[in-house]
């Protein structure tokens, strides 16, 4: 096999992770609406019940006629982990990438929605200036490229919040700052909702992490650090108090996850960023090898 093979891989793995997203939800997120649909018919909430239900149906739905789960086709976000053993030229990587967004586009077709921040001129091709958005990271030791995709919906992307606190404000500032993310969010983000919450780092660090957390992490994965861990729990805990529920018409599921993902961060700064994710819970995953087979990880 020559090298040419592994980038036309890749390129076909790009174009098929936006469909695969779109449309097949990954089991992780399928298993937390399924609870929370247990948890609001134990409480005797029937509109929140309806409300899980419908989303559930959704979901089948698109199973039963291969098509999308929600009309927004989001922003591309690819996430590559590159194997240290691998050869590969970079460049032709992200332009390959690129490509398989615009031929996912092309090929479906998907609704575009990349456009010029001041005109607002469609690209329609969902790449442009900045997009797809691709981030890469090195793994030692390893020869195989991990292509991660996630599709960012508006609804949930609006709900983006920075916030430097003073490291005086303590643990008590950090849970008052995303509590008052979560208010402020209220219905806009299609609860229940995945909240990623990125603390230390630099300001641009903070936000990287907090997207990381809320699209790339398996529900019900606890971070490795336990501070963090008790952290996530107390404040999924707390979210789940406000009432906001389900597509905000009140009930016990707000959230179906918190993850936490941290840096450490300058002596004098505590960034706190909040990204929230709705319950779409939309991404996709590949494994590419160097003879360039790619396997695709299954969502359900
Ligand atoms: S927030 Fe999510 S579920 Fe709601 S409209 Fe946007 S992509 Fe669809």
């Amino acid at each position: 096999m020559t090298m040419q093979t592994i980038y036309d891989t890749i390129e076909t793995v790009a174009r098929d992770l936006y469909w695969k997203a779109l449309k097949d939800i990954p089991a992780d997120v399928r298993a937390a609406l399924g609870r929370a649909l247990e948890t609001e018919r134990k409480d005797g909430n029937a509109t929140a019940g309806e409300v899980m239900f419908t989303i559930i149906r959704n979901v089948q739905t698109a199973d039963e006629q291969d098509t999308l789960v929600c009309q927004d086709t989001g922003l591309a976000v690819y996430k590559l982990l590159v194997g240290s053993k691998l050869t590969l030229d970079l460049a032709e990587v992200k332009a390959r990438v690129r490509r398989g967004c615009e031929r996912a586009t092309a090929e479906y077709p998907l609704r575009s929605n990349s456009v010029h921040p001041l005109t607002r001129k469609n690209t329609g091709t969902n790449t442009g200036e900045g997009l797809p958005i691709i981030k890469m990271d090195f793994v030692a030791g390893s020869s195989t490229l991990e292509i991660h995709m996630a599709p960012k919906g508006s609804g949930s992307e609006n709900m983006s919040f920075l916030r430097m606190l003073n490291p005086s404000e303590g643990m008590k500032g950090i849970k008052k700052f995303v509590l008052q993310c979560i208010f402020e969010s209220g219905a806009r983000p299609c609860p229940p909702m995945i909240v990623g919450v990125g603390i230390g780092g630099t300001s641009d660090v903070a936000m990287q992490l907090a997207k990381e957390a809320s699209t790339f992490r398996e529900i019900g994965s606890s971070s490795l650090d336990p501070d963090m861990a008790r952290l996530e729990a107390e404040l999924l805990e707390k979210i789940n108090m406000t009432g906001i529920g389900p597509q905000g018409l009140g009930g016990s599921t707000t959230a179906l996850a918190v993850h936490i993902e941290w840096a450490h961060t300058h002596i004098s700064q505590c960034p706190v960023a909040v990204n929230v994710q709705c319950w779409r819970g939309e991404r996709a995953s590949a494994t590419i090898t160097a003879d360039g087979k790619a396997t695709y990880h299954g969502a359900s």
